[in-house]
């Protein structure tokens, strides 16, 4: 009798942790791409690098060429007001003067004049702003394993006082903001892998140890001297900022040994909630502005090493946010490498800790 209540007693714990194992329901297929119309009327003039094209040669490709994974296309949630989150990472004064130069339709802010502007920009910033909080929305509650916000304007250079190259809201650090404050995200990690250092998430998070920004980039290179390796941070953030400097020409293998020893290391020692991916494809060899020489594949290669390592976590909740990538090849063939790797239902598993230092697969 004893022995009888005993087992009845492990088989009710067994079904406790099942339940609790299975309380947040992730459909295993379903990586959300979050798109919007409203990113190609942010008009950047002709023959600007960053434009809608980019935008155009992805969608066109996704419609041709099937992934062979599942992705769910949707739109930014309508209920959410980026406005208020905007205003936490930017100055007022500067989110102010963005809208009101766009109304005036000028081609430039004064003091931004590589970050060229249209009557429709402001719109499309912000509206880029909600598809990466409804991005963030999707993963944390589990509607979407994780989430890929097709976006432009990029982010990861405006600075919280002003706009910076081709960027005009930061994009993922607003993400990160977002996760915390309105999921109760403690630590957040944002990978940003763009070939330009993202320095204006890198000032956004200098002296916070609750967002570690881990920073792989061409260096030097625009936009230095930032990006140097010894800016770790500053006061309480002291050790949660980690730029890793690659040389011009370095290729696959230089990123791929950073992924398995800097950020495997980062990772395990910050153990991250969730993970923001600044995902630019301008480090590709067909780039026109970067001089990495990264193959399409190799966006495949780093997805997967991030979501190894968010499982070892427990979790895998990954939102990855657009950033830069200028050429058609990359916007098609790296990004669907990238997606690919997102929405594979059967990941690689990464190597053991001990076994980090193996070197790239
Ligand atoms: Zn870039």
């Amino acid at each position: 009798m004893r022995e009888q209540r005993l087992l009845a007693l492990v088989v009710w714990a067994a079904t406790l942790t099942m339940t609790c194992t299975m309380a947040a329901p992730v459909n295993p297929t379903n990586t959300a791409f979050i798109e919007d119309p409203l990113f190609l009327e942010h008009d950047t003039g002709p023959g600007f690098p960053e434009s809608a094209d980019r935008l155009r040669w992805l969608s066109a490709h996704l419609d041709a060429v099937p992934l062979g994974v599942k992705l769910t296309r949707m739109a930014p949630d309508p209920d959410i007001d980026p406005r208020p989150w905007i205003a936490k990472v930017h100055d007022a004064d500067y989110i102010a003067a963005l809208r009101a130069a766009c109304e005036d339709e000028k081609e430039f802010m004064a003091d931004s004049p590589d970050s060229p502007i249209s009557r429709r920009s402001y719109d499309a910033a912000v509206q880029a702003v909600g598809a990466v909080l409804t991005a963030v929305d999707a993963v944390v509650t589990g509607r979407a394993r994780n989430a890929f916000a097709a976006v432009r304007p990029p982010g990861h250079h405006a600075m919280p006082d002003g706009a910076k190259g081709f960027c005009l809201f930061g994009n993922a650090a607003i993400a990160a903001r977002y996760a915390q404050e309105k999921h109760g995200i403690k630590r957040v990690m944002i990978i940003d892998w763009d070939v330009h250092h993202g320095d204006g998430t890198q000032e956004i998070f200098y002296d916070d140890p609750t967002v570690l920004f881990f920073s792989t980039h061409q260096y030097p290179f625009y936009p230095g001297p930032s990006g140097a390796a010894e800016n770790t941070g500053a006061g309480d953030g002291q050790g949660f900022n980690l730029n890793v400097p690659l040389a011009a020409g370095s290729g696959d293998l230089a990123v791929l040994e950073a992924f398995d020893t800097q950020l495997a290391e980062a990772f395990r020692r910050f153990r991250p909630e969730l993970v923001i991916i600044s995902a630019g494809f301008d480090a590709h060899g067909a780039d026109p502005l970067g001089q990495l020489g990264w193959s399409s594949e190799v966006y495949g290669k780093l997805t997967h090493k991030v979501r190894a390592l968010a499982r070892e976590q427990g979790h895998e909740r990954i939102v990855s946010v657009l950033e830069g990538g200028y050429s058609k090849e990359a916007m098609t063939r790296g990004v669907a490498a990238h997606l690919e790797a997102l929405a594979d239902v059967t990941p690689p598993a990464h190597p053991p800790a001990n076994a980090a230092r193996a070197g790239g697969d």
